[in-house]
């Protein structure tokens, strides 16, 4: 069975001062009531230092919520996988889709970047997930399997093993509408199933899909109770103890 995983993806929220202080009630929620997952702490840029402090020596893993697709150089406001890498980040997230949809990055990108942070020895979180108007047409799993293939088509087997997919109906973001278990387990066999066709079908099985989408304390057991929901992507949630506590399985 792939082991369980749910990361918080703080978007552009907790300075550095916040950033600490969550973690450090994150930390005293765990260590009071044990979870089986491993959790994974997706701040902003400027408060990873602050969050890897409070972390240090604990099993909660951290990452970033993007990085570039060059190592270094002339790229003013860019930040690399390898200096995620250095500052003891473990994941990156990639391709999230206010990443696509707000700030415009498409496929040949996002290749770039997964490649960079594999290339970093970062594990990426692939995102996918269709808008509204791409279900409602009909066209939810053609879109999702071009931008799986789009980012995965050509990585080695083992390069496969070291990433993680996050369905994230784009409609479902943010918005307080989950997708339902029976929709999200059934997108997430028609992933596995893809997957299959894009990558080495061996490989492919063993990949982890985490869900996304308004996973709130309430909804969080219905979704994990699935076969094939390896754990959650978690935005507003994830920004207080208590409510990202809550959705990890015990
Ligand atoms: C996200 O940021 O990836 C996300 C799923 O956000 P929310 O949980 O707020 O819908």
């Amino acid at each position: 069975m792939r082991r369980k995983r749910v990361a918080g993806n703080w978007k552009m929220n907790k300075d550095h001062r916040e950033g600490a202080a969550l973690a450090r009630e994150i930390l005293e929620g765990l260590a009071k009531e044990p979870v089986s997952c491993e959790v994974i702490l997706l701040p902003p840029f400027t408060t990873l230092p602050a969050v890897l402090q409070v972390l240090a020596g604990s099993a909660v893993s951290v990452g970033g919520q993007d990085l570039f697709y060059e190592d270094e150089g002339a790229f003013t406001g860019e930040v690399s996988g390898s200096m995620l890498k250095s500052l003891g980040c473990a994941y990156v997230l990639v391709g999230h889709s206010e990443r696509r949809h707000v700030i415009g990055e498409g496929g040949e990108i996002l290749a770039k970047k997964l490649r960079a942070a594999l290339r970093n020895g970062l594990a990426p979180i692939y995102c996918v997930g269709e808008l509204i108007e791409e279900r409602e047409s009909g066209r939810a799993e053609a879109v999702v399997e071009r931008q799986l293939a789009d980012a995965l088509h050509g990585l080695s087997t083992s390069e496969i093993g070291r990433v993680v997919i996050a369905y994230e109906p784009v409609w479902a973001i943010g918005t307080g509408k989950t997708a339902t278990p029976d929709d999200a387990s059934s997108m997430h066999a028609f992933i596995h199933a893809a997957l299959e066709r894009i990558v080495e079908p061996a490989a492919a099985r063993e990949m982890p899909i985490l869900y996304g989408g308004s996973v709130k304390p309430d909804n969080a057991a219905a979704l994990l109770s699935r076969d094939g929901i390896d754990g959650f992507l978690v935005g507003g949630a994830s920004l207080k103890a208590p409510s990202f506590l809550a959705v990890m399985p015990r």
